[in-house]
């Protein structure tokens, strides 16, 4: 409540001066859901060939690209809410899927609503709060339907129940429409606009436009080399358990490594024309099985991928027919990467490259370059800094993130800009398997921490430490923590691991019982590494006894919940 009076007080102080400044750009900020920067052919990579992205593509060829944005928690709602507020998620609260930005508190829109832009907000939301501060929205409820959507707008009704559906449609030509319709008819012309078009897709599970359907069907599509070979260096203690005894339950799998969770259980059942007539499993190999797996998989992504695309190409033609384009800061990113097969992982949550990195384009021609690129190492709590300062609005002092519109336009840092991305993912062990971790990633090395444990410190799962040189080792196969060669290094990733926690202000306190599990393990010596094989011993035993019962790990951000409702003293 406080945060959010401060907000609007602030805002009401720039609003006095905003006014008087010259004229400023429109800003089309679009997102979509988990669309990995290698499903982009401007990024390059195994699928550029097969599936071009012509239309992001122009974006980056005619502006500046990322190759270095990280999200700070690779899940939907914190994701959003740093973008939305500039913090990281131990600031907003919004730790987990439970997250949520109240109105009052959404100073992306606020600032720039003070500022004098004409502010909308269309799409995906996934904030649970109404986008109150936005003058005019149109959201999917939660997660929201692929095809025949419903939408939540303003109205007479309480927040939730003013809807509008939208039968025999499929969501990203609905999102583009109602983008287009406001900016034909909705928009204040007298202002510039922000506009926050935000895509469902490529989400889980995927369904395509059905014009689509045939798209990719007889290609072959290129598969990561660690969906088959899992190197021995891959991983820890944490993420493969003692002695290897918890491959098959971290982590969901594209083919059958996880018993509990994978694809060759969930979508021949979701898309059998995409499997032999009559398909089952057990006439199959496990390779054939995985292949057939992840072909369906990134079938079905890369259409949803395709329909992003061509719906861009529409919003690009608008604004060029209109005039608008090159008065328009266009952002492309998604609130994070995605795992696409790597090391036979699905989803996203995890700190590796294709989880951790987000897409990131930006085209501005008055300012930035055409084909400006950069490895400036930049943070999603940096991108409202970031519009805020194209727009030529003050930053208010609640956002602890910081613009990279100089990087945009020169391609080069600043000096004093920030060496390490910042990453916690929180919701330990929920939905696909992953483990509470923490981390940084400079340049060249990501450092990652996972504690195992969740909020209230249970629910353990062994700690263990990976380091990966990304420079030799791009695709995250080696975890040479342990290389004695290594030691100064690791020690050095430590001490910058621990100063950037304190830089961000995740110093422990939000979760106590938690932080003595990471100060436990955070030597992680001898004794450290036999309590961990004792862990992964019991942990071992509670899976095998779920899965047995039928029964998963409960979600352990309800958890959170329980207990922070409680306020334990
Ligand atoms: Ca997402």
């Amino acid at each position: 409540m406080r945060l959010g009076t401060c907000l609007v007080g602030w805002c009401l102080i720039a609003m006095t001066t905003a006014y008087a400044s010259e004229k400023r750009p429109n800003i089309l900020f679009i997102m979509s859901d988990d669309h990995a920067a290698h499903a982009i052919s401007a990024y390059g990579g195994r699928l550029a060939k097969i599936a071009p992205t012509p239309h992001l593509d122009r974006i980056a060829n005619e502006g500046a690209r990322f190759t270095n944005a990280f999200c700070t928690n690779s899940i939907c709602s914190p994701s959003r809410a740093c973008i939305l507020t500039g913090q990281y998620n131990h600031v907003n609260g919004a730790f987990d899927l439970d997250g949520r930005v109240d109105p009052g508190k959404q100073m992306l829109a606020l600032a720039m609503r003070s500022a004098g832009y004409h502010t909308a907000m269309i799409g995906k939301w996934h904030l649970k709060a109404e986008p109150a501060d936005f003058e005019h929205y149109c959201v999917l409820p939660g997660q929201g339907q692929y095809h025949s959507p419903s939408f939540r707008v303003r109205g007479d009704k309480p927040w939730g129940k003013n809807t509008v559906e939208v039968p025999d449609r499929h969501v990203t030509d609905v999102i583009t429409d109602f983008s287009l319709e406001w900016l034909q008819n909705g928009w204040d012309k007298t202002r510039p606009f922000f506009l926050m078009h935000h895509y469902k897709a490529p989400h889980d599970y995927f369904d395509n436009a059905e014009r689509y359907d045939s798209y990719l069907a007889d290609v072959d599509i290129p598969e990561p080399e660690s969906l088959w070979v899992r190197d021995p260096l891959f991983g820890s203690m944490a993420t493969r358990g003692d002695q290897d005894e918890l491959l098959p339950h971290i982590g969901t799998s594209i083919g059958g490594r996880n018993p509990r969770r994978s694809y060759l259980r969930d979508l021949p059942k979701l898309y059998p024309e995409e499997f032999p007539p009559n398909y089952n499993a057990s006439d199959f190999s496990e390779e054939e099985n995985t292949r057939l797996s992840y072909r369906a998989y990134l079938r079905k992504f890369l259409r949803c991928v395709k329909g992003i695309d061509d719906n861009i190409g529409r919003l690009l033609a608008h604004l060029e027919k209109t005039g608008q384009l090159d008065n328009t800061v266009i952002v492309y990113t998604a609130d994070q990467g995605f795992m696409l097969g790597e090391h036979d992982y699905q989803d996203k949550r995890w700190m590796y490259e294709e989880s951790q990195r987000m897409p990131l384009l930006i085209r501005f021609p008055k300012t930035i370059p055409a084909g400006t690129t950069t490895d400036a190492i930049v943070e999603n709590v940096d991108f409202p800094a970031t519009l805020l300062d194209f727009a030529g609005v003050a930053i208010p002092p609640s956002v602890q993130g910081r613009s990279f519109r100089a990087v945009a336009e020169t391609g080069t840092e600043p000096e004093g800009w920030k060496q390490e991305a910042y990453y916690r993912y929180w919701m330990h062990m929920a939905h696909h398997d992953n483990p509470a971790h923490v981390g940084i990633r400079t340049k060249t090395h990501k450092l990652i921490y996972y504690y195992g444990c969740n909020y209230d410190g249970g629910y353990r799962t062994p700690p263990g430490w990976e380091l990966y040189d990304l420079c030799s080792d791009p695709t995250e196969t080696k975890n040479i923590y342990d290389d004695p060669s290594q030691q100064s290094l690791v020690a050095d990733l430590k001490s910058r691991l621990a100063s950037t926690r304190e830089r961000v202000g995740d110093d422990g306190s939000h979760f106590p019982k938690c932080e003595e599990v990471v100060k436990q393990f955070w030597d992680y010596d001898a004794a450290d590494r036999k309590d961990a094989a004792l862990i992964s011993h019991e942990f071992l035993n509670r899976r095998l006894d779920e899965l047995r019962r039928d029964i998963h790990n409960p979600f352990t951000h309800r958890t959170r919940k329980r207990k922070t409702a409680q306020k334990q003293p």
